[in-house]
């Protein structure tokens, strides 16, 4: 098992008798475990909401008398005593999946690079669900007891917050971290000086200082150049998430790609597997050939040999997605690298040489593809996607023999699920079932939970998540400037009883967040149809150098602050995993309709099924696996469609099942306690066979089993 190189330190205030919190502060484990959160808002629950569940802060500012009455409160105290049990439990690691069943060979290490890595709405440094991914990705390795250490950057300002003006146009905020008030630490030598790494540029070195986050079991390592000696520029590699300017963000795919390798080299780590999540941490493979080659290792032998323990994740085919820079912007950020790697800068542009119609270029996912020997991508359709894509790199193969293979995605279910679906799950899956994720027949139980018993937690749930809204839409209002028009956007008005649909995720045009208004009388007439009302939230970001994103998010705005809808079209700002949460365990339906196929998985709607939470979907990435007739709804069909055939022909879809078969679903065939049967029986459908098979649970198992024990042979 790895191990943590630093102590937190317990410098806060506690009483003696519950001092230990001040610990689990410093280990995101409390973060999927819903009784370890307990013991922060049972203490002042208002409190822990206004810090936005930081602990760090919580721990610093609570009174006094909350903090004595909770060290003298007998219920208090028993829940501490079982929370620091299984806490302690957990990090010993006595036994595991992955000792079970891989022994000794379960002690060899994959390192796992991402430029984002999505853990807790209080740490921000993640844009969407890539980063969420990497997070889950994180969790569940520790869960299951496998030895990996996470790479990414530890970011300034983080990713921006989301205001959105009255006439709907995305504002940004960036504001810098205070990084004392976050669960990380500086990696110190043992004088007490920042260990730092150096990485080198042609005309400049750069130096960076570690900061470790703890994730159950598992370290994550995070670099940054804000340091006085660097330049002002090159303090600012890590001061945000994705520069649009493509010099900086060269500059940092080299940080984490050869700072990351030089920081994993510095902390004493020595990976088996060097695993590439998306193509911008590629330039790992540049260093580990370097490493060999000063050790005397000839170019050619070096690339053969670390090819052997690279995997490389590809996670979208959108070209926004995929790195590619100019050749001038390699020879200023690289030239001293083809030097160090005895080749010339022709053999060297070799290694990742792209096209685009504006010239040659040097692409990341190619690097990454061409020396990596695992190589997936994120669903089935996306295999087959990518396959074609990058067909053109191994001119010899038949497109289904391009040697790129696909592990579908999953998320992390004890971070995704809400406390009471788990409370039901305790009573009716069987005492092991968090153990057996995975299994199906742990899920086959769900048909055993009684019909009453689920529809009162989704009716919580949804009373939660429109409680929520109005509680944000409140504070807004008394800080004074919002317009009542946009309290109504922000939810004043939603009706926690209405049949409520959620659409959020990043304002990508791909993602098509307008389909639903194509036929705008249409969709009102059915909104606000007599006794079925309905109604839908948005929520996402753009980033903030896409404008088409911005127009859409603005778009969007304008229909849902029009009158006629009723305020039942809400917009809610802000999306992060915090929101998240509360929408995928508080809507009713879950829908998503990407122009097919540029949505390589997603999994939002994995995190929405989990809660009872029904999908409706296009059938691209995860849920044309997923979907199978009766544990939710399609959006169109299985087949490739041109675009605008598609969006013409999806949004009929839509409107036809959302009018003939969602809402008849939920207002009729209710019984006399005014459940609806058949949508109850859809969500044990769902439940049964869309948990287990999308989980992180499964996800990362299979990539043990067919991509990082093959690469540590
Ligand atoms: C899960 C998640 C995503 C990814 O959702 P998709 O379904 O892939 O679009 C994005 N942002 C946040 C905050 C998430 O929690």
């Amino acid at each position: 098992m790895t191990n943590f190189l630093t102590t937190p330190p317990n410098h806060f205030d506690l009483p003696r008798r519950i001092r230990r919190l001040g610990e689990l502060a410093y280990n995101l484990w409390w973060t999927w475990n819903p009784y370890a959160q307990r013991l922060f808002n049972r203490i002042d629950n208002e409190l822990w909401e206004r810090l936005n569940h930081n602990p760090l802060l919580f721990l610093r500012q609570v009174g006094r008398m909350e903090i004595n009455a909770a060290a003298q409160n007998q219920y208090y105290l028993e829940l501490y005593e079982r929370v620091f049990s299984d806490f302690d439990e957990y990090l010993k690691a006595a036994a595991t999946w992955c000792s079970h069943t891989y022994n000794d060979r379960c002690k060899k290490l994959t390192a796992y690079f991402s430029m984002e890595f999505g853990l807790h709405e209080t740490i921000p440094i993640y844009s969407g669900g890539l980063g969420v991914l990497a997070g889950d990705h994180l969790k569940e390795a520790s869960d299951l007891g496998l030895p990996l250490v996470g790479i990414g950057l530890m970011y300034a300002e983080g990713y921006f917050s989301q205001r959105i003006s009255e006439d709907g146009w995305q504002e940004a905020i960036n504001q810098p971290l205070n990084f004392d008030d976050l669960p990380v630490l500086p990696v110190l030598d043992k004088e007490g000086n920042l260990v730092k790494i150096t990485v080198n540029f042609p005309d400049r070195s750069v130096n960076a200082c570690i900061w470790e986050l703890r994730v159950g079991r598992v370290p994550l390592y995070l670099l940054d150049t804000d340091l006085d000696e660097n330049t002002p520029n090159d303090r600012k590699l890590t001061a945000r998430l994705y520069w649009s300017d493509i010099d900086l963000r060269i500059a940092q795919e080299v940080l984490l790609g050869v700072g990351g390798v030089r920081a994993l080299r510095k902390l004493g780590y020595t990976p088996s597997v060097w695993h590439m999540n998306e193509g911008h941490a590629a330039f790992l493979t540049l260093e580990r050939a370097r490493e060999l080659v000063a050790e005397g290792v000839p170019f050619e032998k070096a690339i053969q040999k670390i090819r052997k323990n690279n995997v490389f994740t590809t996670h979208t085919p959108v070209p926004a997605g995929n790195d590619e820079f100019p050749l001038w912007l390699i020879d200023k950020n690289l030239s001293n690298y083809w030097g160090e790697l005895g080749i010339s800068r022709d053999q060297f542009v070799d290694l990742a040489r792209g096209k685009q119609a504006w010239g040659e270029t040097f692409s990341m996912p190619i690097l990454a593809l061409k020396l990596s020997e695992g190589r997936n991508a994120v669903s089935e359709l996306h295999g087959r996607v990518s396959r074609r894509m990058w067909q053109f790199l191994w001119p010899d193969e038949d497109v289904e023999d391009v040697p790129i293979t696909s592990i579908t995605n999953g998320v992390h279910t004890p971070t995704w699920l809400a406390r009471r679906m788990r409370v039901l799950f305790d009573k009716y899956l069987g005492e092991d079932w968090l153990e057996r994720l995975d299994d199906p027949a742990v899920w086959s139980k769900a048909e055993h939970i009684p019909d009453d018993e689920l529809w009162a937690v989704r009716m919580h749930l949804k009373r939660k998540l429109a409680f929520y809204a109005l509680e944000r839409t409140r504070q807004r209002w008394m800080k004074g400037g919002y317009h009542p028009i946009q309290a109504i956007a922000s939810g004043a008005m939603l009706d926690p009883y209405v049949l409520t649909i959620g659409f959020a995720r990043r304002f990508a045009t791909y993602k098509r967040a307008n389909l639903v208004f194509s036929d705008l009388e249409r969709l009102l007439s059915l909104i606000n149809q007599p006794n079925y009302p309905v109604q839908i939230i948005f929520a996402g970001k753009a980033h903030p150098a896409d404008e088409p994103g911005k127009l859409l998010i603005q778009e969007v705005y304008r229909i849902v602050k029009r009158a006629e809808n009723g305020g039942r079209l809400v917009f809610l700002e802000d999306y992060d995993m915090n929101l998240a949460r509360y929408l995928v365990q508080g809507v009713d339906v879950w829908m998503n309709n990407p122009r097919r196929p540029n949505e390589a998985s997603g999994t939002s709607g994995m995190k929405a099924a989990m809660n009872g939470v029904l999908n409706f979907s296009v059938l691209d990435g995860w849920w044309r696996e997923a979907y199978n007739g009766s544990n939710g709804w399609a959006i169109g069909e299985d087949a490739d469609l041109d675009s605008d055939i598609q969006d013409e022909s999806d949004a009929a879809s839509l409107y036809e099942v959302l009018e003939k078969e969602i809402i008849p679903l939920y207002y009729t065939g209710r019984n006399a306690e005014n459940i609806p049967l058949g949508w109850v029986a859809k969500i044990k459908e769902s439940l049964r066979t869309v948990t287990p098979q999308f989980s992180t649970r499964r996800m990362v198992k299979e990539y043990v089993e067919r991509l990082y024990l093959p690469a540590s042979k």
